[in-house]
């Protein structure tokens, strides 16, 4: 465990006092992206609001978010160097919850972090993967050792008790408002229950999520199109039937325009009951929530509704920089959600384990200029981040197929014996009878 210098700074940098800390409002970010539902507000000052109750601290690594990008990255920092001193922060009051996820990951990639095997953290294995076409066929796309439905509000704070067992600080309740350069690294503006106070850091690690706003102040285009952001609305229902070890995902321009609506297993006869829409192809007015309703009465009418959430999914491709000089952003903050799933958990996870080896690397050079970090974008790039160019303007493609070719893409695949119906297979029989998807496929693919 790395010993804590704990000295004294500068009281805290005014939010207008530096070309880059305007940026740090806190409360812009309520309006980004155009989602609604916003984590809540931790009790305090707005960044600008002066010295008082100003204490500062430096450390080496500074986290901000403790979703699985910031919690990957602090442990792994602390596990690859345990002389240096890492503090993460995150807003909310606990780590893990709100769980704002429909909570689906791929077993190889979770392997590579957690071992599931009787984790508390799981709500469900998966062994099955079924897609219904909008007209109601089911295709079962895959069987085996699929994946799991987590249980987020214990999972996250499992790897957040591994990493403060490694030394990782971790302060909830507390959000950063405001970043600046500082000589040496960045100082950021925290607000917390005793009020505000800085931190100056050697290195920043913005895992900030969705409405992340910490790559922004840092001077980083993270802005989303309006057609790359789904909204999404969540419903944990009980009491309903469905096969507890598949996942469902349901296609189709009637039931979530531009995204898809899933039913992912919680218990035997519970389930995360979701949808995802891009606003611009819905129906005039209607919200994810309405289309959610709507499936819900048709599909789950006796359902009973026990949780609900709704929250936005950027599915557009990495940004284009994601590094400056003392500074790298990961996970959903860099937009590494996979386009066409939407699933992102995992590449969080990945974006913060390579975030913290490069950050590792950097430090230990004395040298976090952005040269020096841009390892981590070309990294990512060639791990996933180029594969999510070209699943982006797939998605862009898929969207123009009506309700109509999906049922007909559905019949031509259930002809496919479950045995061999591999996604090349998938593809090949796709293309033969529905010559209209070779174009899309030689232009992104080949
Ligand atoms: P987050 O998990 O969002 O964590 C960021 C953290 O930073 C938050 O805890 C936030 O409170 C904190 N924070 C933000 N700003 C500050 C600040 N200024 N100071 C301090 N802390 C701050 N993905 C899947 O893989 N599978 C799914 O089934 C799935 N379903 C989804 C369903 C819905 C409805 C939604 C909205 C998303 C879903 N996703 C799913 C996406 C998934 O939730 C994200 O991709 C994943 O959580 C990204 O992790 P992250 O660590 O980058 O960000």
């Amino acid at each position: 465990m790395g010993v804590r210098r704990v000295r004294a700074l500068p009281p805290a940098l005014s939010a207008h006092g530096d070309p880059v800390a305007p940026r740090g409002s806190a409360d812009r970010r309520f309006n980004l992206h155009g989602v609604s539902e916003v984590h809540r507000t931790v009790p305090g000052r707005s960044a600008g609001d002066g010295a008082a109750g100003v204490t500062s601290r430096h450390c080496d690594v500074l986290v901000i978010g403790g979703g699985p990008a910031g919690l990957i990255a602090a442990r792994e920092v602390a596990s690859r160097d345990p002389g240096l001193d890492v503090l993460l922060i995150e807003r909310d009051r606990a780590i893990g919850s709100p769980v704002r996820c429909g909570e689906g990951v791929g077993s190889a990639g979770l392997a590579e972090f957690m071992d599931p095997a009787g984790a508390p953290w799981v709500s469900r294995r998966v062994t099955r993967v079924i897609f219904r076409a909008p007209g109601g066929l089911e295709v079962r796309v895959a069987d085996g050792d699929v994946g799991y439905i987590l249980d987020r509000a214990r999972f996250e704070p499992t790897i957040a008790a591994e990493a403060g067992g490694l030394g990782v600080d971790i302060q909830v309740g507390t959000e950063a408002t405001g970043i600046a350069r500082s000589p040496g690294g960045w100082t950021a503006t925290l607000r917390a229950r005793h009020g505000a106070r800085t931190v100056a850091a050697r290195l920043v690690i913005c895992a900030d999520g969705v409405e992340g706003m910490a790559g922004r102040w840092a001077g980083l285009d993270t802005r989303v199109p309006a057609r790359d952001m789904e909204s999404c609305a969540q419903y944990v229902v009980s009491a309903i039937d469905f096969d507890p070890e598949a996942i469902y995902l349901h296609f189709g321009h009637s039931i979530a325009p531009g995204g898809y609506a899933w039913v992912f297993p919680k218990g035997n006869a519970t389930a995360n009951v979701g949808l995802g829409i891009v606003a611009l192809h819905a129906e005039r007015g209607r919200t994810a929530r309405d289309y959610l309703d709507r499936y819900l009465a048709a599909y789950f009418p006796t359902g009973v509704t026990t949780g609900y959430t709704v929250g936005g999914v950027i599915v557009h491709p990495t940004i284009r920089q994601t590094v400056t000089d003392g500074l790298i952003v990961c996970g959903d903050a860099a937009h590494m959600i996979n386009p066409l799933s939407g699933g992102g958990i995992v590449n969080a996870m990945k974006a913060g384990r390579l975030a913290a080896h490069v950050a590792v690397d950097a430090l230990r050079a004395g040298d976090c200029s952005a040269p020096r970090l841009e390892r981590y974008h070309a990294e990512w790039m060639a791990m996933l981040g180029d594969d999510h160019v070209r699943f982006h303007k797939l998605k862009d493609t898929l969207a123009r197929f009506d309700d109509a070719f999906l049922d007909g893409l559905a019949r031509t695949v259930n002809e496919i014996p479950l045995a061999e119906r591999t996604l090349r297979r998938i593809f090949v029989a796709a293309l033969t009878r529905h010559p209209s998807l070779l174009p899309v496929v030689v232009k992104y693919f080949v």
